[in-house]
């Protein structure tokens, strides 16, 4: 089976194609223009990550919400667990840009963090 992924490590999104064999191994790698194309799309493949990015809910500031973020990315699909949580979340002001509001989010070892001041 064949499988393509668009490298974005560079602004040449090469177009990476994947030979998988039948228990989703990669057998070969092509279309890649460097080494960490290979490394970028044999990650993304075996376990495709995604920073997340939201909104929260805020109190006692200039806007009733607060952009987040994680401060690292996390598995593709923990994705929809985390938006739940952050559903949830309620922060108070003051709080400035890269204060942590989730700490250890979802047990992940990463952070949700503000990306404006309040
Ligand atoms: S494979 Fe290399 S050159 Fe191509 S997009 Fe990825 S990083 Fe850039």
């Amino acid at each position: 089976m064949l499988k393509h992924i668009t490298c974005t490590v560079c602004p040449m999104s090469c177009n990476v194609e994947l030979t998988l064999g039948e228990d989703n191994e990669i057998l070969s790698l092509t279309g890649n223009k460097c080494a960490r194309g290979k490394a970028y799309a044999t990650s993304e493949h075996l376990h495709p990550e995604r920073t997340l990015t939201s909104i929260v809910k805020a109190k006692g500031g200039m806007h009733p919400v607060l952009p987040v973020r994680t401060n690292k990315p996390i598995p593709k699909d923990k994705l929809k667990e985390g938006m739940q949580v952050v559903s949830k979340v309620e922060a108070q002001a003051p709080i400035k840009m890269g204060d942590v509001i989730v700490a250890d989010f979802l047990g992940l070892g990463v952070d949700l963090v503000a990306t404006r001041d309040l």
